[in-house]
């Protein structure tokens, strides 16, 4: 079998230690014998979703969110949101993140288009929120990572958070949510990268892939050991900074 992880505009979005999460992906696709490859799709070129299994989507500064916002309006968009809405994996992170809900409207800056997939809008807040993060979730447990953003991400009626913030500001600082869930769509505030050190995740967004594409429902368990020493290590020194 093989995957293909596609990394949405990831010659511009591509800070805060993302990468680590198409790696991430792509290791515990081939610790399992399934073959994997990394592809990016930049500005300007076309989406092809059927040559895509898992997509991730990183976070970028509000300048670089510009030229993409444009980008995905849209057949491009709309392509996008009815692969997701199909069932189609995705991690989105931050500046992605945003751009999959209605809107992010930067500070001084005209208002960015999403693509309205997730119930959710982001407009640029007055503080810079940065640091650790630790997030109880319903469907991963503890969920660690740090954030640095200046969004504030809100939820409409219909958006399920990821989980509570625990350590951290998360979406808004405000209402305790952090990130967004929706199919096998995850967004979420958490750079680190997330993946390598909250193995559940990256699992998850494995078995979408391989269930949608091979109709596999088990996936054979990997040895988390030193995942979860880093994950336990990565919460006890975000708990420190509290
Ligand atoms: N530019 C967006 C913000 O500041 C996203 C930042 C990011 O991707 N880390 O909120």
């Amino acid at each position: 079998m093989k995957l293909t992880i596609c990394w949405l505009y990831g010659d511009t979005m591509n800070i805060y230690g993302d990468r680590g999460n198409v790696l991430a992906l792509a290791q515990r696709a081939r610790w399992r014998g399934i073959d994997a490859e990394i592809t990016t799709l930049a500005v300007g070129e076309p989406l092809d979703p059927d040559s895509v299994d898992i997509f991730f989507w990183g976070g970028g500064q509000d300048r670089e969110q510009i030229p993409v916002s444009r980008d995905i309006q849209g057949e491009k968009g709309d392509l996008l949101r009815r692969t997701l809405e199909d069932g189609a994996p995705m991690l989105s992170v931050c500046g992605g993140y945003q751009l999959l809900g209605k809107h992010y409207h930067p500070y001084g800056e005209a208002q960015l288009p999403g693509i309205g997939f997730f119930d959710a809008w982001s407009e640029a807040g007055p503080e810079r929120f940065i640091g650790n993060v630790v997030v109880e979730s319903d469907r991963f447990g503890s969920l660690v990572g740090f954030e640095n953003h200046s969004g504030l991400t809100f939820l409409g009626p219909t958006a399920e958070p990821l989980g509570r913030v625990r350590v951290g500001r998360g979406n808004n600082g405000k209402d305790g949510t952090e990130g967004c869930i929706r199919l096998n769509t995850l967004g979420c505030y958490l750079h680190g990268a997330l993946l390598p050190k909250n193995p559940a995740v990256s699992d998850f967004l494995v078995r979408a892939a391989l269930e949608r594409k091979y109709g596999v429902t088990e996936l054979e368990p990997l040895d988390d050991d030193l995942e979860m020493i880093a994950h336990q290590e990565a919460v006890r020194r975000a708990e420190a900074t509290r």
